[in-house]
């Protein structure tokens, strides 16, 4: 398992944002002691031409300035330098699942499913996974498969990824939760909406049928929006899913046998490190 981080990103804070540096610090700390043995690599900041083909030249300079562009999401002097570098994490994580069929992570922030091609909202500047996604296609991957788990809906991701040629995105998420799209599915976005309060069991049997989406997509990378909010004790979201759930759904990207990279989206309770171990686990195999 590699592990893309850089310790930068816990460098910037938004006073009382459940967005903190500590849901990444803490994770740190725990990977390090856990897994001694995976690799930590340090990513470099994405270029303009993978920027480029998810957000427009105008997105990108707005990101240098106030002001604040919601409520949520603020603008701070560095936040285009970090979300570059959480960009080139995923960058580099898609590098590794491709070049070496590894399994490799980025552990950065901030998130960015939410990120449209000209808006920067929830939490998100620019979207990474669709970044990655739009690069392993200028590639030459055939096809490129998106899988959110998020419980938030990856607004941002659908709207940039919609209609792109050899790209599947599917998502499981929390009906009438911000910013409350993802109700349809289209050509090439899968959604399933689970209202406020699903049982555990239907949460599962959504992402289940998800998964089975991606599989007969046959694609030749998945790469995974690793949101970890629909875990019963988040503070944001009125979800059911358990720690093991979150090993299961690396168990089923594991068994697959298809290229995969990850990146840490959401997740805003203190059990955050043992749910990401958990899908971490589940994937890289161990026991
Ligand atoms: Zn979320």
């Amino acid at each position: 398992m590699v592990i893309l981080h850089d310790p930068s990103c816990t460098r910037y804070h938004a006073p009382g944002h459940p967005e903190r540096p500590q849901r990444v610090a803490a994770t740190v700390e725990l990977l390090r002691k856990r897994h001694p043995d995976w690799v930590w690599q340090q990513p470099g900041p994405a270029g303009e031409e993978a920027l480029l083909r998810a957000h427009p030249p105008a997105h990108l300079e707005r990101l240098t300035r106030g002001p604040d562009f919601d409520a949520d999401t603020a603008f701070l002097p560095e936040i285009a330098a970090h979300a570059r570098l959480a960009a080139g994490a995923a960058l580099a994580a898609m590098d590794l699942a491709l070049d070496r069929g590894g399994k490799a992570f980025s552990l950065m922030r901030p998130p960015g499913h939410h990120a449209t091609r000209n808006r920067a909202m929830g939490f998100c500047y620019l979207n990474h996974i669709a970044i990655a996604a739009l690069a392993a296609r200028a590639r030459g991957v055939e096809r490129v498969a998106v899988w959110d788990f998020d419980a938030h809906h990856g607004n941002g991701t659908e709207a940039i990824l919609q209609g792109k040629p050899g790209i599947l995105f599917a998502i499981v998420h929390e009906e009438f939760s911000y910013p409350g799209t993802g109700t349809a599915h289209t050509a090439n976005c899968r959604n399933w909406a689970l209202p406020p309060l699903s049982p555990r069991a239907d949460h599962l049997a959504a992402l289940n049928a998800s998964w089975d989406s991606i599989r007969a997509f046959q694609p030749g990378l998945v790469l995974v929006s690793a949101g970890f909010d629909a875990y019963a004790g988040d503070p944001l979201t009125d979800m059911y899913l358990e720690t093991e759930d979150f090993r299961t759904l690396g168990n089923w990207v594991r068994e697959s046998g298809i290229p995969s990279a990850a990146i840490l989206e959401g997740g805003y309770s203190d059990h955050l490190p043992e749910l990401i171990d958990g899908f971490l686990c589940g994937w890289n195999g161990a026991t």
